[in-house]
């Protein structure tokens, strides 16, 4: 079996061996036996049903709620010469009819359907006589958190797919998801009557994501900019607040010259959907979206994801950012966050309709997100923890480990914030009280008086952008909130007194200074693509213009033809025949086949040129 399996995994997938456990998946449900698995996004949980699907007889049965992500499972297995097919609203009855003669003239080695087709009378009387007939090789359950109510992603006939182990006790299932926490899979064994079924977990790690945390500067967009300028050409993903920020934010990306476009609910569905349709076939086109632009998402080669404002927990935000580097190469995760982000979900947390407990728990999860973004140690540590994996720490690839920051002692700073604000009455925002402490002279001021406070102008020395990363931490911690019935003027809490009493000592982290013109500009080379040579580089482009042509000639998404990595591959080996083309990793037979010609063309005209 073993072998096998390896052997189709190299000549129709084109990959050189498993991941992680992969091999110890397929072993499992090859050979008959029901798995639950738990992989994080880009862990390679499609090859786990795939392949036992064409190790074992008859047609498998994959049950998926996305259409979009059923079609484009279906063109990638296409193209590498599976037989593969899906039965969804978007096939008329001629359509339907012809799918259904394949399945059940033995035609087909996977089958996707939506949970609500798959148990209807018809589809289940289908599967009766496919299993009587050519076989049927398995159940592949996809994105099984959908069984669980507790998720945001409910989907109420996930609970009826037990139909499927009623009715044929005999046919292997094999769950998966990369939802993370314990309740949730708990309830998934459960709910899906898999209790027996043997369990594979993967690590939530994805060593290829870069983390980063920056303070925001001001409402802008600068940083933001700063960053998208080394992701130049690149697929990304943006995710902002609201839907007015989405709309603001796209628009200056565009006035910047970037291929942005608008993602929310507010948008005409049609508008919406031609946007992630340009987003998952177009290269290089930066979606700006709030969080209603996410499952389904299913491109291998989103090379950052960027969130210009606070999420709301570590989950969500482990959720978004795990859309990056699906494909294993560099990808980054870069967050801004400011005083604002902070005051904005409290209050609106507060003024929710939730319950008492619900409310405290969304609060104890933004707390923690916070902690998370002021830490000073290994960000990967921090957010595996958070999921109850241990990691080491130090991992080389987060903002952290790479530019330790540095700390000061804040003690005498917070007093001198905390003290303002008492003064002050306890009814202003930062900015005003950042003015008071630093003695500018504002009409505010003047109409209030606050010239002759004791505070006033006590803190002149510090710049307005470190006082703002000083309330900022002091929020993150606790000792000031905002009073949602002022529009977020900051008032103290108990745990402000031991510091102003000169009981409890702060250390703050200090925050990086923007960096200079010039390196940001030597950082504008597209930064997953630094360490290849200028030869190796230009092959790249010119075989990613040969991808984008013939995705567009076949009306299919890019990495369909082939992944980034395989570009790369090519680009680095430099093959001159066929022979040397097929040893790169990411080439199975049929590609070699249906593309191998024209790369080789590609790699001579450069070399012309
Ligand atoms: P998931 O569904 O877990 O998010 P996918 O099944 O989409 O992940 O796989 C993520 C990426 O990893 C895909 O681009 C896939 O081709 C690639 N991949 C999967 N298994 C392997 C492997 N054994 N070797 C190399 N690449 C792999
Ligand atoms: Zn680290």
């Amino acid at each position: 079996m073993q072998q096998a399996a390896l052997e189709l995994l190299r000549t129709t997938f084109g990959h050189e061996g498993f991941r992680g456990e992969q091999a110890e998946i397929v072993d499992c449900v090859a050979g008959g036996n029901d798995a639950l698995v738990l992989m994080p996004t880009g862990g390679g949980k499609s090859l786990c049903y795939q392949l036992p699907a064409l190790l074992r007889g008859g047609c498998a049965i994959v049950v998926s709620p996305l259409i979009a992500l059923m079609q484009d499972q279906v063109e990638g297995l296409r193209q590498l010469g599976v037989k593969a097919a899906f039965l969804n609203s978007t096939l008329d009855a001629a359509g339907v009819a012809a799918v259904e003669r394949d399945f059940l003239g033995g035609d087909l080695d996977l089958l996707y359907v939506a949970p609500e087709r798959l148990l209807t009378p018809r589809f289940l009387s289908l599967l009766d006589r496919a299993h009587a007939g050519p076989g049927i090789a398995l159940f592949a359950i996809d994105e099984a958190h959908c069984v669980s109510q507790w998720g945001h992603d409910f989907r109420p006939e996930y609970r009826q797919l037990t139909v499927l182990h009623e009715r044929w006790p005999g046919v292997p299932r094999i769950a998966l998801t990369a939802t993370a926490d314990a309740p949730t899979r708990e309830e998934i064994a459960e709910r899906l009557g898999l209790q027996d079924a043997r369990r594979f977990t993967s690590s939530f790690d994805r060593p290829n994501i870069r983390y980063t945390v920056v303070q925001k500067d001001g409402g802008g967009t600068r940083a933001l900019l700063d960053f998208l300028a080394r992701h130049r050409g690149q697929s990304g993903i943006v995710y902002a607040f609201s839907r007015r920020r989405v709309e603001s934010v796209a628009e200056q990306l565009q006035q910047a010259g970037i291929d942005a476009l608008p993602y929310h609910a507010g948008m005409e569905a049609q508008v919406r959907a031609e946007h992630q349709r340009r987003f998952l076939q177009g290269d290089g086109v930066v979606v700006v979206a709030t969080i209603a632009f996410g499952m389904g998402i299913d491109k291998p080669d989103v090379r950052f994801v960027a969130h210009v404002d606070l999420p709301k927990s570590i989950e969500g935000y482990y959720q978004e950012t795990g859309r990056a580097g699906r494909d294993g190469m560099p990808a980054e995760a870069w967050l801004s966050y400011g005083l604002g982000d902070v005051v904005n979900l409290r209050m609106l947390i507060n003024q929710g309709e939730a319950g008492d407990e619900r409310k405290r728990l969304e609060l104890r999860k933004l707390d923690a997100l916070l902690g998370f973004c002021e830490s000073t140690g290994c960000r990967r540590q921090a957010l595996l923890g958070w999921f109850g994996e241990e990691h080491a720490g130090a991992c080389g690839n987060c903002d952290n480990c790479l530019h330790p920051p540095e700390c000061w002692d804040g003690t005498e700073a917070a007093r001198m914030a905390l003290s303002c604000v008492y003064r002050t009455g306890q009814r202003f925002g930062a900015g005003h009280v950042i003015d008071v402490l630093r003695g500018t002279p504002t009409d505010k001021v003047a109409q209030h008086g606050h010239q002759s406070l004791s505070t006033w102008g006590i803190g002149a020395e510090l710049p307005v952008r470190q006082w703002s990363s000083v309330f900022r931490q002091l929020v993150a911690l606790g000792l000031l909130e905002a009073d949602h019935e002022r529009h977020g003027a900051l008032r103290l809490t108990q745990a402000a007194g031991p510091v102003l009493r000169g009981e409890r000592e702060l250390t703050f982290r200090k925050d990086a200074a923007r960096p200079p013109r010039a390196t940001r500009q030597r950082a504008s080379v597209d930064a997953s693509l630094e360490d290849l040579s200028l030869e190796e580089r230009q092959r790249f482009e010119a075989l990613r213009r040969w991808r984008a042509e013939t995705a567009r000639e076949q009306n299919v998404p890019a990495y369909v033809i082939f992944h980034d990595a395989t570009l790369r591959s090519i680009a680095e080996a430099a093959p001159d025949d066929l022979d040397a083309l097929a040893q790169v990793p990411g080439i199975g037979t049929v590609k070699l086949e249906r593309y191998g010609e024209d790369v080789l063309q590609q790699l001579l005209d450069c070399e012309a040129a």
